[in-house]
């Protein structure tokens, strides 16, 4: 077998390789384990099905997602600076 060492390694990914959080030479590593790994290929589609149930998106990595928040909150706070009324009135 040519599965040696690879496969609980690549297990311990596939879950985040399930929800697209994988990039580069992981990811092509987990896909070229996965084509001759059939209990691998059963996982990831298992762990699909469960992703696809979530009701929320996968979180963004931690810089990004601080800059997303920061945004929101200075949005929120000039709303509030400015009343937030007549703004965003449909006419
Ligand atoms: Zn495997």
């Amino acid at each position: 077998m040519m599965d040696a060492g690879g496969h609980s390694e690549l297990q311990a990914l596939l879950g985040a390789y399930a929800l697209g959080a994988v990039e580069g030479a992981e990811r092509v590593a987990i896909e070229a384990h996965l084509e001759g790994c059939a209990p691998c290929r059963r996982e990831l589609a298992q762990l699909r099905e469960a992703a696809g149930t979530l009701p929320t998106a996968p979180r963004p990595p931690d810089e990004l997602w601080r800059r997303i928040v920061d945004e929101v909150r200075v949005f929120e706070q000039e709303e509030r600076e400015h009343g937030g009324e007549g703004e965003f009135q449909p006419d």
